[in-house]
């Protein structure tokens, strides 16, 4: 059977019924994320009803909308009033081969979407002023208001974002709106090596520049295509600010040698576009794989799979080293073992993203978390979802 609740009241009863039976249910928005995660089981309970901007104030830099509001809609509101989402959520379709611009509101927070922009603005998570929800226990909660608050008590925000719908089917997102930045260039410093492109992102990183996207393309990468390595540096912010930072950025990057190109406008919005969508692999065919380490480590992480014998089709770098986006040739368990002995050693984590029902079954997608973390996230679950009927199996088999 299939649930369409008409309204959050229809959503409680629909979800309470579900858990005095321990029967599982499938959230639903758009469905572009449902090959993200375990394969969940389940009843499916569409949340597309509750969709449309409930309210938006850019002087008040506040959006609230329902969960199933398309993200697409919600940019072209912000852009019309010269506003955005400063965390530059990832459109996950073009990856998962939904098709772009599919995603809603509730999928952005349910996964923690963000973007290059990460590095400086912060991640999903740091924009959700507040959400309303439905609990596994059926119950109505909202959570936070319009405003940033340090007060005492739980930042449910935190909890909830990132964590697939495991935990309550949000109903509605109140959301944080910046000023778009008025000026935007990408410095592509070209043709050093590896390591060296990677050094001069990480330079940058520490310098006062207030760079908001840090990215290092090998060659042959797509979009750029290029036969050297590109190591590319985004700048906004008013005009006089951009070009005074671009000249100081050129003296720091001198000492690394290899050629410069400026790229603004479409050119630059394009880039960042692509990969914050991860097209560089997601062109590629194969498994692919997201891996969080220190940025210092990401030349790391690349040059051990290049030794071993991992079949390794392609792969970039963000966040100034500290993401590496991988793909990998098809295998029945993703190459999981080796790589995540290999990401171990250097303390991250790997998330699969990009691989059949099957064998998102058969592996684990989500890093195995420490036993003092893996208890801790099974009391959250427990508290929020007793029965485990939301998402189930989604992010982990047991739970
Ligand atoms: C500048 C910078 C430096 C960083 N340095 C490091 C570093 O040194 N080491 C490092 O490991 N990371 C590093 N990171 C990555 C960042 O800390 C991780 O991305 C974050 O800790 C957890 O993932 P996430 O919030 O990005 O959520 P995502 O990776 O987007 O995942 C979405 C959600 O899935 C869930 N999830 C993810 N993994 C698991 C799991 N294993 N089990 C259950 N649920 C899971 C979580 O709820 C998570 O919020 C760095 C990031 C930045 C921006």
């Amino acid at each position: 059977m299939a649930f369409a609740p008409a309204d959050e009241q229809e959503l409680s009863q629909v979800v309470a019924a579900a858990a005095a039976e321990a029967r599982p249910l499938r959230i639903t928005g758009s469905g572009s994320k449902a090959g993200i995660g375990r394969p969940s089981i389940g009843e499916e309970l569409s949340l597309r009803a509750l969709s449309g901007v409930v309210l938006y104030e850019p002087e008040e830099l506040v959006l609230i909308a329902g969960a199933a509001t398309p993200i697409a809609g919600i940019e072209a509101l912000l852009a019309s009033h010269n506003q955005h989402l400063a965390f530059e959520p990832m459109d996950c379709g073009p990856l998962l081969g939904a098709g772009a611009g599919q995603g809603t509101v509730g999928g952005l927070v349910a996964v923690n979407a963000s973007g290059p922009r990460r590095i400086k603005a912060g991640a999903a998570r740091d924009h959700v002023l507040g959400f309303r929800c439905v609990t596994g226990r059926g119950e109505i909660v909202k959570s936070g208001g319009r405003v940033m608050k340090n007060v005492t008590g739980y930042d449910l925000s935190k909890l909830v974002a990132g964590s697939f719908g495991t935990l309550a089917a949000l109903t509605q997102i109140t959301l944080k709106t910046l000023p778009a930045p008025e000026t935007s260039q990408t410095l592509v410093l070209l043709g050093t090596e590896e390591q060296a492109g990677l050094l001069a992102l990480r330079k940058v990183s520490g310098a006062p520049l207030e760079a908001s996207a840090l990215a290092l393309l090998p060659k042959g990468a797509a979009p750029l295509d290029l036969g050297e390595n590109a190591a590319a540096i985004r700048l906004e912010g008013p005009e006089i600010s951009v070009a005074q930072r671009l000249e100081d950025l050129r003296g720091l990057l001198k000492p690394f040698g290899g050629g410069v190109e400026i790229l603004g406008g479409e050119s630059s919005a394009s880039l960042w576009r692509a990969l914050r969508d991860a097209e560089p692999v997601a062109s590629l065919d194969g498994h692919i794989w997201r891996v969080s380490v220190a940025p210092s480590d990401g030349f790391a992480l690349v040059s051990a799979l290049k030794e071993s014998a991992l079949p390794l089709l392609g792969y970039f770098y963000d966040w100034a080293g500290g993401l590496v986006w991988l793909c990998m040739a098809d295998a029945e368990d993703a190459h999981a073992k080796p790589l995540r002995a290999a990401v171990d050693r250097l303390g991250g984590h790997a998330t699969l993203i990009r691989a059949s029902a099957t064998t998102r079954a058969a592996v684990d997608v989500f890093h195995p978390q420490p036993p003092a973390l893996a208890a801790l996230s099974r009391r959250v679950k427990e508290s929020f979802d007793p029965a485990h009927i939301l998402e189930r199996g989604r992010l982990r088999a047991e739970f």
